[in-house]
């Protein structure tokens, strides 16, 4: 054994056995040495069979296994292996489409999700040729410069349609699990270095904002819906309320909406949508109007049978189950304006990014929202998150995006 163990209790090996990649503290017995936050450790169970290696992170989740072998060394060639595959599989997803190899551009992708690539604890999205890194747990924060340094070598033997990458970033400050833990942390360059500039996603432009933004700079894993909504907007008047970087308003412009209102409470959002808007149909589009309000108030104060596509993409309203009854009458009651208000025969995507919400509760709530408007609702799509988020079959609680398309007659 190369790394301190710790054995479980009798029977708690079931779950790791099923290939779950966690460790709950309440099935530890015992340690074979203290082991501190981060550490690569070796689970045992409770006869001293080796069941896997993992980062031990001291909170409810003790340990996220890499590794189901009691034998595998954890180190950059662990790392550049697992990259490979997972940059293997957007490769085979047809996701890298660099520019001026056809004519719906794409180099905008999530390289690394977590659990879904065996690498629980971890996420690395990529924009054009900048990486950007961001840890879950300690175990990847200490591990951060020798992924950084597989990630490169990766990237640099790929080869085409593959470029080597100019620079990785890495921000942590503000997912790292304690607050301990995100003082450790400072944002900045790993290696290299790059501005942002445009990058390319389906053939449309954005600018990410690593620096800033929310999650690493974009929200990458709304890609195949707002496509869809591209499918739907042609000559449609489109609210797209919870906008942020006003990804959906600039497909539904792309596809020859009529006309476009973005909304968001946040200035800065709104700022966003606008540079996002301008760099794909200029300065001025008199197709699109911003409007900076509470998306609650605006949809109960806006005239019935003013849009024909309405777009809900909140925040999580529940960050852990804890919240979770608050979370319900957020979706029920944004959803029952929205209902309410639609035009006949319009389309509404709606949309629960909270892992703390299963899709059955999401479900249950729009049902009960379009059972209070007393209007025919159908569901025409039913939608989740993109290929380069996969869920690992063994961790279900990998899946959190959640989509219906509903048809209001
Ligand atoms: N649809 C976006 C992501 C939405 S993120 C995309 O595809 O990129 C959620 C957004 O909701 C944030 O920009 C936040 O500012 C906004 N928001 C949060 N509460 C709001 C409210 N009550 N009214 C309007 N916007 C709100």
């Amino acid at each position: 054994m190369h790394y301190p163990t710790l054995r479980l209790l009798p029977r708690k090996e079931e779950s790791i056995l099923r290939l779950h990649p966690w460790v709950f503290s309440g099935a530890i017995a015992s340690y074979s040495e203290p082991v501190t936050d981060g550490s690569l450790v070796t689970v045992l169970d409770s006869k001293g069979k080796p069941l896997g290696t993992g980062h031990f992170g001291g909170g409810s989740i003790a340990v996220r296994l890499l590794s189901f072998s009691g034998e595998e060394i954890i180190d950059r060639e662990f790392y550049k292996a697992r990259l490979q595959a997972a940059l293997r599989l957007r490769l085979d997803c047809g996701l890298v489409r660099p520019d001026g190899s056809c004519d719906r551009p794409n180099d905008t992708y999530r390289l690394v999700h977590g659990e879904g690539d065996g690498l629980p604890g971890l996420v690395i999205d990529i924009y054009d040729r900048t990486a950007v890194l961001q840890a879950h747990s300690m175990g990847m924060h200490e591990a951060r410069m020798m992924i950084a340094e597989a990630l490169q070598e990766v990237y640099e033997e790929a080869g085409d349609p593959v470029a080597p990458l100019a620079g990785i970033y890495y921000k942590s400050e503000s997912t790292l699990p304690t607050r301990d833990m995100r003082e450790l942390a400072s944002d900045g360059f790993l290696l290299g270095h790059t501005e942002a500039t445009p990058i390319w996603e389906n053939g449309l432009r954005f600018i990410p904002d690593w620096l800033k933004g929310q999650k690493t700079g974009f929200f990458i894993d709304q890609r195949e819906n707002r496509e869809l909504v591209g499918q739907y907007a042609q000559g449609c008047t489109v609210l797209n309320a919870f906008c942020y970087t006003g990804g959906f308003s600039i497909y539904a412009l792309g596809a020859g909406a009529k006309r476009v209102d973005s909304l968001d409470s946040s200035s800065k959002a709104m700022y966003l949508t606008e540079r996002h808007v301008a760099l794909n149909f200029g300065e001025d589009c008199p197709r699109h109007r911003s409007v900076t309000e509470d998306a609650f108030d605006y949809l109960e104060q806006m005239p019935q049978g003013q849009y024909d596509l309405i777009i809900l993409d909140p925040p999580a309203f529940a960050k852990h189950r804890k919240v979770l009854r608050n979370a319900l009458m957020g979706y029920r009651k944004i959803n029952g304006i929205a209902i309410k208000k639609a035009a006949p025969g319009s389309i509404i995507f709606t949309f629960s990014c909270s892992q703390a919400v299963s899709k059955e509760e999401f479900r249950l709530a729009v049902f009960t929202a379009a059972a209070s408007s007393g209007r025919r609702v159908r569901i025409l799509h039913q939608l989740t998150q993109p290929v380069d988020h996969p869920i690992n079959i063994y961790h279900p609680e990998g899946e959190y995006l959640k989509g219906l398309v509903l048809y209001v007659e």
